[in-house]
């Protein structure tokens, strides 16, 4: 096993082990649904879904878990201020991102947990710590984390505690790194949360932010477990008290691999709605970027740098994107009988998996098979690829797509287009060709070409 991995916890890239032979267990951090996810929150996504495809390529069984943040500061402002109720709110952006994590090829998780769902797991947790002195109940009965119970409090996060002038308390979800203080596990009902509450030994309230994830995991993972992703922005104070939570709570180490990816900047700078620079996935498919290509986009640089978004960007992953289909196609049809054989794959396909296992270092990954589809376009202009390297290069291009998931887009050819096209095959059947000119006219006019070729016709976006 080559594979090695940034572990934040320990500042290093380190020889991954899972803690169960051939099993890992994975935890990331999911969408708080209470606006639609913008392409900044699919670049996480789609690092954590790179990496789950790359482990499963490698031969593992991975369990994945992903938390539907669904009760939380900023879904009930937001839901007052829409004046819906919280579940109308939350259920709508669920949906969203369902849909869009499915346009994008993103491989669903085994489960899907909603914070809602499990306000018990979450009282039974803030219970521990009560009884093992980590937590404290306030005058107005909600209960908060003492950090300086937790001696190992800052490690996840290098904070210089002994410089901190602990004051105060936090009672939002989320605040600064320069402000470390005790945060609230459980808050109490007040007029602003609705009818949002749950019963709990400590009165009616919601629980924080930060230990639905905790009681989540690990009702799902166990205590411990092997992967926990997210963005960097989650490092604190998010996943710092995940891991105060959990480890006081349980007395048992909890994660062995954090992971983090970077964050995407928009043109050079943050998203945003006034510089019309704030993408949804709907968004870029109205300047006609497919989902493939925003994949393709957003897995285009390595997980741990910035990856600034632009259209050209974009427009050259949609190329891309062309270029490796018009090479697949290619290679089928040099060989008619041409099936992927994995035996005879190229040396490339070591070095792309030695690329890869290096902290999925994606940019030298793509710039080897880049490379290596150059040399074998030269070859097939020349006629000189033998079968054998064809059915290796064959399979080379399917390991590539299991992981960037370019050419199973049929559903981005529209509908109308597939309705024409079966109807011109029909025309065709029935000899009559000049129907099935005037379909090919019509289709061609949508923007689409058709090709005849032996194993039937093709689609192309012209
Ligand atoms: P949220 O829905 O705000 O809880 O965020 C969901 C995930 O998206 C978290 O893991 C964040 O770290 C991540 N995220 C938010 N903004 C960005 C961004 N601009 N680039 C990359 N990841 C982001
Ligand atoms: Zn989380």
């Amino acid at each position: 096993m080559n594979l090695s991995l940034y572990n934040t916890a320990t500042r290093k890239k380190e020889q991954f082990v899972p803690l169960q032979e051939g099993a890992i267990k994975l935890y990331t951090c999911g969408p708080t649904v209470y606006d639609y996810a913008h392409i900044g929150n699919f670049r996480t996504f789609l690092f954590e879904d790179f990496l789950k495809r790359y482990l499963i390529l490698k031969g593992f069984d991975v369990t994945h878990v992903m938390n539907i943040t669904d009760v939380d500061d900023k879904t009930i402002e937001r839901a007052t201020a829409q004046q819906m109720d919280l579940q109308s709110l939350t259920k709508k952006y669920t949906d969203m991102f369902f849909q869009d994590a499915n346009r994008l090829n993103i491989m669903p998780a085994d489960h899907y947990p909603a914070a809602t769902d499990h306000i018990d797991i979450m009282i039974e947790l803030i219970q521990q710590l009560i009884d093992k002195d980590h937590a404290y109940k306030t005058e107005d009965g909600s209960i908060y984390f003492s950090i300086k119970s937790f001696k190992e409090y800052g490690k996840l996060a290098r904070l210089d505690m002994a410089g901190q002038q602990q004051t105060e308390r936090v009672s939002a979800d989320d605040y600064s790194k320069e402000t470390p203080q005790d945060f609230a596990l459980w808050k109490s009902w007040k007029k602003e949360d609705g009818d949002v509450g749950w019963e709990s030994p400590w009165g009616k309230g919601r629980p924080g932010w930060h230990i639905e994830c905790s009681a989540m995991s690990m009702h799902y993972l166990g205590q411990h477990f092997d992967i926990h992703c997210g963005g960097t922005d989650n490092i604190f104070p998010h996943h710092e008290n995940e891991v105060a939570q959990s480890v006081a709570g349980k007395g048992s180490k909890f994660v062995n691999l954090w992971l983090h990816s970077e964050h995407l900047l928009v043109d050079g700078g943050k998203m945003s709605k006034s510089l019309g620079n704030y993408y949804r996935l709907d968004d870029l498919l109205e300047k006609d970027i497919h989902p493939s290509a925003t994949r393709f986009a957003l897995l285009n640089g390595h997980y741990r740098s910035r990856l600034n978004f632009t259209l050209t960007k974009a427009t050259e992953a949609k190329k891309a994107i062309t270029r490796i289909a018009d090479f697949k196609e290619r290679l089928q049809a040099v060989g008619s009988e041409s099936n992927p054989q994995e035996k005879t794959m190229p040396a490339e396909f070591d070095m792309f998996v030695s690329a890869l296992d290096d902290d999925l270092n994606i940019p030298e990954a793509l710039g080897i098979f880049f490379e290596w589809l150059r040399n074998m376009n030269g070859k097939l202009d020349k006629d000189n690829a033998d079968a054998l390297e064809i059915a290796g290069g064959l399979a080379f291009v399917e390991k590539f797509n299991y992981l960037f998931q370019i050419f199973s887009k049929t559903e981005e050819i529209p509908e109308e287009i597939l309705d024409l096209a079966n109807k011109r095959e029909k025309a065709r059947e029935e000899q009559n060709w000049a129907e099935s000119d005037r379909i090919r006219d019509e289709i061609s006019q949508k923007g689409w070409t058709v090709e005849d070729t032996p194993s039937g016709s093709k689609l192309k976006k012209k």
